[in-house]
């Protein structure tokens, strides 16, 4: 059944219970915040922030880092009443003030060295009433003055199931990056879902690397854990070293990460240099991740296989997950069961009305009460993913086992058709990397002189394995696969980009051919 609370509640309803355990701790200097402070925080500033005007209803952009005053500020805003925005803290001025321009939004809270970007952005914007901080910058209220507050904490109705509580954009891995407007119902409930599968109770301990400010980490980095009553390790980047520095120090049980963490810690020299013997699972979900990769690097850390997750923003965001009492014994590269109340259906590409069986991989529709309430300020957008019987079109293609065991392929528009057949880029990716001089790949569909989709391999050379050519790329691949899915042009290059999320950005690669 849907969870009819306010996201705060249902994640700190019982805050007050885990008192002194540690809710949050940073991972570089070791401050500490409890779950007692974490609840009694996040109601004063939410009182702070209604004295200085925040009304129900009103925008917040969260402009920062991960930090251990992030989800304070999170829970207050939504505890206030306003919808929170999460701002990609890498944003430029000018995308920044996109946002807050597109979500109309009143009010930003930002950390004091990204307070001149915040600036621009909302002078460019022009719709800010103030700027906030959570640490401390001259001129600036930040939250530690709201938290000196000793009013009444607003008295709201706020209506989980109409309400919204946050205002994510989705990645921009396809196109613009669209608000995804969530309810606190929708928000709450998939919570609910997915914690069978995942639960992390008192003595886990969490290392949140992957950014708050997108939904993945929003849900299982800050929500999911805090509502068990887990400990989450904030770093505010990945960076190999001070990220296995983490693991070690804080004795971390569960990570959560994406497929370039689980390449590096597969295939990078530096990881054996540490002790990462408190880990328990390992779970990647935002991007197709290769099953003899992901043994690679279980093999590599003694743990079990890694497991998996499947969601995207406009589901609050999960629809499957690999429940961690099933590791051992789901299929390689699975990206879990369907969570409860939840319904799919598997349709047909060419004749979309038409349902798949088992085995066969056509697009994935996806309801229950997790579908987001709809793109703000995008009615067209909106109908064109939720159809009038309420599925959601994901744009993901993929296909399920006999046993439920969903398996996703690529996105819909990744595949390339060379000469009527479907190639699927991850699969070309994931094979370009058992290959012992290539770091990193990434593959898109390329026009060639004929005008004809060809497969494209942007490579990049492992640093020191001698010299890489060109041959051996294609030949590594043509000697693998069938001859309609051989990569037809090679583009060697430094690094391959990738958004927040671990997602290869295929456009800024188009831009090079
Ligand atoms: P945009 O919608 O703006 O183009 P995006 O789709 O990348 O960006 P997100 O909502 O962050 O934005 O990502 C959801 C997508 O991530 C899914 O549609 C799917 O393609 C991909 N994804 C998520 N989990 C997995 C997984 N376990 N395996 C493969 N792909 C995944
Ligand atoms: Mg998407």
């Amino acid at each position: 059944p849907p969870v009819e609370l306010p996201i705060h509640e249902a994640v700190l309803g019982r805050a007050a219970a885990f008192g002194d355990r540690p809710a949050l701790v940073d991972g570089t200097d070791g401050t500490t915040l409890t779950y007692e402070q974490v609840d009694r925080f996040h109601r004063r500033i939410a009182a702070g922030l209604a004295d200085i005007g925040v009304r129900k209803g009103d925008v917040l952009a969260l402009h920062s880092p991960n930090t251990i005053a992030f989800p304070t500020a999170f829970y207050a805003a939504t505890r206030a009443g306003a919808a929170v925005t999460t701002v990609h803290p890498l944003a430029t001025a000018e995308e920044f003030a996109k946002q807050l321009r597109d979500s109309a939004a009143r009010w930003i809270v930002t950390v004091s060295p990204l307070l001149e970007t915040a600036r621009r952005a909302a002078e460019i914007a022009g719709c800010v009433r103030e700027i906030l901080v959570c640490d401390s910058a001259p001129g600036h209220r930040s939250l530690s003055d709201l938290l000196a507050f000793d009013g009444p904490e607003p008295r709201l109705d706020i209506d989980p199931a109409e309400d919204i509580a946050a205002l994510p954009y989705s990645s921009g891995t396809t196109g613009v990056p669209k608000g995804v407007m969530l309810t606190h119902r929708q928000i709450a409930t998939n919570l609910a879902q997915l914690e069978p599968a995942v639960p992390a109770g008192p003595g886990d301990r969490i290392l949140a690397v992957l950014p708050f400010f997108h939904i993945y980490g929003l849900t299982a980095l800050m929500n999911a854990p805090l509502r068990q009553g887990a400990t989450v390790v904030v770093l505010p980047r990945f960076e190999l070293d001070t990220f296995l520095a983490a693991i070690e120090n804080h004795r971390i049980t569960g990570l959560y990460v994406a497929p370039p963490i689980v390449l590096a810690l597969a295939k990078h020299p530096a990881v054996s240099g540490y002790d990462l013997s408190s880990l328990q699972y390992v779970l990647s979900a935002a991007a197709p991740l290769d099953a003899q990769l992901a043994h690679a690097c279980a093999q590599r850390l003694g743990l079990p296989p890694i497991g998996q997750a499947y969601g995207m923003t406009e589901l609050s965001p999960g629809t499957h997950v690999v429940p961690l009492d099933r590791l051992h014994d789901a299929p390689a590269g699975t990206v879990g069961r369907l969570i409860a109340g939840t319904e799919m259906r598997i349709v047909s590409l060419d004749d979309p009305g038409k349902d798949l069986g088992t085995g066969e991989a056509g697009e994935i529709l996806i309801r229950g009460p997790q579908v987001m309430k709809g793109y703000l300020g995008r009615p067209d957008a909106t109908a064109a993913m939720i159809d009038t019987d309420g599925w959601l079109h994901t744009g993901d293609v993929g296909h399920t086992d006999a046993d439920g065991w969903l398996f996703v392929v690529d996105r819909v528009k990744e595949l390339i058709k060379y000469k009527g057949f479907q190639v699927a880029p991850a699969e070309l990716e994931a094979l370009l990397l058992t290959h012992p001089g290539i770091a990193d790949a990434a593959v898109i569909g390329a026009l060639d002189d004929d005008g004809n989709e060809i497969p494209h391999a942007f490579v990049v050379r492992h640093a020191g394995a001698g010299e890489l050519t060109e041959n051996d790329v294609l030949l590594h691949v043509a000697e693998r696969v069938a001859p309609y899915k051989r990569v037809r042009r090679i583009t060697f290059i430094d690094t391959v980009p990738r958004a927040a999320s671990g997602k290869i950005l295929r456009r800024q690669l188009r831009e090079h051919t």
